[in-house]
């Protein structure tokens, strides 16, 4: 790569990022039961318009589903030319299990899509704040109706009405 080529960043219609969240939706449904108590998240991975890796969150201590998408997608020589669509903002804190925001940053995926924010206090955020400082082009609030009418009850707050 020359200084003269501009990374191809993946870019999306409003319809299309809605279909990839809706796959990303699907994932988060096979989580469950055995994720909890966390909550049931997924994620897709993609390449133009099609999905290369995906994965949900597993059972306590192993895999978040974005480092289980990670996993699945392997070393990629051309990161900047995908986009991860995840259903939850990742998480930047060390628990069972690495920060998920910091694994993004390392993956070399600039562009992500989250459908709504983590209010759990340790995240609420900062998730979104690790990725962005690192350059990475973060959308929030993909889908957010019909991932927050799955997700909010798990999420330790009271479903929108
Ligand atoms: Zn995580």
């Amino acid at each position: 790569m020359t200084v003269r080529d501009t990374p191809a960043a993946p870019v999306f219609t409003d319809e299309v990022k809605r279909q990839f969240m809706e796959e990303a939706l699907a994932e988060s449904r096979r989580a469950l039961p055995g994720c909890q108590p966390n909550p049931p998240v997924g994620c897709v991975i993609v390449r133009g318009t099609t999905v290369v890796a995906s994965g949900f969150t597993g059972e306590p201590g192993a895999p978040h589903a974005e480092a289980a998408a990670l996993r699945a997608l392997g070393p990629d020589a051309h990161p900047h030319e995908l986009a991860m669509f995840v259903t939850l903002e990742p998480c930047a804190f060390v628990g069972r299990t690495p920060s998920c925001a910091w694994a993004l940053v390392h993956s070399g995926i600039r562009t992500v899509f989250v459908g709504t924010l983590d209010p759990d206090t340790r995240n609420n955020g900062a998730g979104i704040a690790i990725m962005r400082n690192a350059g990475i082009t973060v959308t929030v609030g993909i889908d957010e109706e019909r991932v927050l009418d799955f997700i909010a009850p798990y999420l330790g707050h009271p479903p929108r009405a």
